[in-house]
Formats: C-alpha cells, sequence, structure tokens
C-alpha cells in the first residue's frame, strides 16, 4: 500500500469554486486524499486537482448534480471505486434563488431546497456506512447565519439553512457512539461568486453590520471546517459555529 493510499479520504461536494475549492485546498494541505465534486466546474475541478496533489495527496474530480440521489448514489460508487472509502464529508454545495415570498415560484423553492438539503440528506446517507464500520468519520455541512437569524428575500435559502442545523444535529446525536462528528459551520457574508451577484448597495448594508469590518474570504471558512475534521475537535458534535466576523454574537 503507497502512502498517499493510507491517507484519509475526503469529499468535498461543490469544490470547483468559491468556499468549497479553499476547503478542498486546505484539507489536501492537511494530508487528505481529496475528492472534488463538480456539477458545471470542470475546468476548475481539474485544475483544483493539480493543485492538491502537489501537496504530494491523492486528488480526483467527480462530476455529480448532488440535488439527485440517483446521481450521488453513482458518485459515492465513483469515489469508492477509484479512490476509497470516503471518511470526511464536506456538504458544501449550494446555490441561491432569492425573491420575495409573494413573488417566490414554486420552481425557486423547489430548487433550493433540492440543491441545499436534499444533497446533504443524500451524501450523508450514502457517506454514513462506511464511517460506521471505521468507527470513525467527519461530517461537516455549510448552513448559513440566515438559517439562525433569517433574512428578507431569502425563505427559501434560509428554510434549508435551517433544516441542516437540525439534520445535523439528529446525525451527531445518532451517530456519536460510533465515532462520528457531525458539525456545521454557518458563514456570514463571504466573497465569493454567490455574494458576487449582489448589489453594491446591499453589500454596503452587509458591510455595515459587520464588526470586524470586511467580507469573509474563503479560506476564513476553510478553517473553521478544517477544525472540525481535525483531531483537536474530537469531543465536538452536533455544534453549529459561525464564520461572520461577528455579525450574529448574542
Ligand atoms: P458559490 O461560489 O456560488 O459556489 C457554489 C458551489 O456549489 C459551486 O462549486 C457549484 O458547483 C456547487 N453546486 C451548486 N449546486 C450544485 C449541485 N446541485 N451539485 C453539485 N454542486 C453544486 O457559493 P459559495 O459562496 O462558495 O457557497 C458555498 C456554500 O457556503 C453554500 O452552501 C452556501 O450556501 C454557503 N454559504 C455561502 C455564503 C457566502 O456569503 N458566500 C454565506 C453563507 C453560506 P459548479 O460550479 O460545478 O456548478
Amino acid at each position: 500500500m503507497t502512502a498517499t493510499e493510507n491517507r484519509r479520504l475526503a469529499l468535498v461536494t461543490g469544490a470547483g469554486r468559491g468556499i468549497g475549492r479553499a476547503v478542498a485546498l486546505t484539507l489536501g494541505k492537511r494530508g487528505f486524499n481529496v475528492a472534488v465534486n463538480y456539477r458545471s466546474s470542470a475546468k476548475a475541478a481539474e485544475n483544483l486537482c493539480g493543485e492538491i496533489t502537489a501537496f504530494g495527496v491523492e486528488a480526483r474530480a467527480f462530476e455529480a448534480d448532488v440535488s439527485k440521489a440517483e446521481e450521488v448514489t453513482a458518485l459515492f460508487r465513483a469515489v469508492e471505486d477509484s479512490m476509497g472509502t470516503v471518511r470526511v464529508l464536506i456538504n458544501n454545495a449550494g446555490i441561491t434563488r432569492d425573491n420575495l415570498l409573494m413573488r417566490m415560484k414554486t420552481d425557486e423553492w423547489d430548487d433550493v431546497v433540492a440543491a441545499n438539503l436534499n444533497s446533504v440528506f443524500y451524501c450523508t446517507r450514502e457517506a454514513i456506512r462506511g464511517m460506521v464500520k471505521a468507527r470513525w468519520g467527519r461530517i461537516v455541512s455549510l448552513a448559513s447565519i440566515v438559517g439562525l437569524v433569517g433574512n428578507a428575500g431569502q425563505a427559501n435559502y434560509s428554510a434549508t439553512k435551517a433544516g441542516i442545523i437540525g439534520f445535523m444535529k439528529s446525525v451527531a446525536r445518532e451517530y456519536a457512539a460510533k465515532g462520528i462528528t457531525a458539525n456545521v459551520v454557518a458563514p456570514g457574508f463571504i466573497d465569493t461568486d454567490m455574494t458576487g451577484v449582489l448589489k453594491e448597495n446591499v453589500r454596503a448594508a452587509m458591510l455595515g453590520q459587520i464588526p470586524v469590518g470586511r467580507m469573509g474570504c474563503p479560506e476564513d471558512v476553510a478553517g473553521a471546517v478544517a477544525f472540525f475534521v481535525s483531531d483537536e475537535s474530537n469531543y465536538l458534535t452536533g455544534q453549529v459555529l459561525a464564520v461572520d466576523g461577528g455579525m450574529t454574537m448574542c
């Protein structure tokens, strides 16, 4: 068995860009083999794998739309066949379809629920069996502070992020005795494509609510995710860590 085959394998959903990309890089740097899931960012995912393998670990890109149960099943089979059992799952993939409730179309609700919440259920259900068998596993899901405090124009998105928190706390309770931890990172206002679409006045208003005085960067979030994966957090499960520059402190 080679050195890289002995390493633990982490699967990061939606890792081609944004926060997922930073998480995949950070885990690679810390010695994990990384399965890079993407939906449409094929080239970016391939390039990322090149950057990760430069750390001396293995990285491969896998296309799958994680909002679809059958694609998630196929994703896990492909990852297991070529890289081994997933020991660390990072549920990162997510979308927004913002609208005021009175105008919100059923599609806008359904798409966000499928991409943000159903995906977390499908991926965690697939990953848990191997983790139970190994009696070790780390699951981290990306929620959002709006799942804690709500946000006008994001009833669909906020509902999925609050749903992730309830789901993860249940998983944490169900599998704590099996050596598996399940925690949530709730980012605030992070500089990625997701927030890049916001109008200047909205960005300025958000910035005014951040005590540290700047937007977060993907690496700020990746550090918190890596903490939940590390041995330093062995006694932490069912927790929600807001990475928000102090926006929601209470
Ligand atoms: P982003 O820049 O818009 O990137 C979204 C990522 O999710 C992309 O890699 C995309 O893949 C992937 N994705 C979306 N739907 C997918 C699907 N059905 N199957 C597979 N991959 C899918 O977003 P981000 O800012 O990095 O956000 C990452 C996570 O953090 C999300 O869960 C988001 O809700 C959460 N978050 C972000 C912020 C923020 O301020 N940015 C704040 C709170 C929470 P492709 O490019 O391959 O299509």
